[in-house]
């Protein structure tokens, strides 16, 4: 369940980026924040890509696939680290209270099922070193994906963490954390099939 949930949101998330195919599941190993899924993409490139437009300026393409299978794979451990996925109502106040550095006083204001990846994210933002005047100053949902707004100082590690939380978002479902897809309708969300409730994803 853990394996081919990871491999599902990868797969998605990744298919832009050359290599994926290679990426394998090799272990999943109990850490002190969840299973983590230890991963093999001998294909995979490491680097995030950046091509020159002709007559100027660069192109920056979406983080780099092992930067997003590290995150997804903490993601997926805080996800299953009490053995099924569950979410307290105060989630968000609780994400806001053991990250408060990363977050501040209010947290992400988004639905449950991107908790566990805004945690990863924060964890994350920890493990790089929070810059000293890091401020969240919002964390939402825009346009059926999250948005991590910050002000202050920030690193390129911590910038990397940003954009890879906002772009796995995108195929995540925001309701429970199931592999989603962005789904038209009055408002477009990003939501897994059971939650979908017929929405068709925009990419069909
Ligand atoms: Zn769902």
């Amino acid at each position: 369940m853990i394996a081919s949930e990871f491999l599902t949101i990868a797969g998605r998330a990744l298919r832009d980026h050359c290599g994926a195919d290679s990426v394998t599941v090799r272990a999943i190993e109990p850490t002190v924040h969840g299973p983590r899924v230890r991963w093999d993409g001998p294909l995979l490139h490491r680097e995030r890509r950046r091509d020159t437009i002709p007559g100027g300026g660069v192109w920056i393409g979406p983080p780099a696939g092992p930067l997003l299978l590290n995150i997804l794979s903490l993601a997926t451990a805080f996800r299953w680290a009490d053995g099924a996925p569950r979410c307290a109502k105060d989630w968000s106040e609780r994400l806001a209270r053991r990250y408060r550095r990363v977050f501040g006083p209010t947290g992400p204001a988004t639905g449950p099922g991107w908790s566990w990846l805004w945690e990863a994210g924060a964890q994350a933002v920890k493990d790089a070193g929070i810059p000293s005047d890091f401020r969240t100053s919002d964390a939402k949902e825009k346009y059926g994906s999250a948005r991590w707004y910050v002000e202050g100082d920030t690193s390129a590690a911590v910038d990397d963490v940003i954009d890879a939380v906002e772009h796995l978002s995108a195929h995540i479902c925001e309701d429970c954390g199931a592999p989603g897809r962005i789904r038209q309708g009055g408002w477009l969300r990003c939501l897994c099939t059971r939650h979908a409730e017929g929405r068709l994803p925009t990419d069909e």
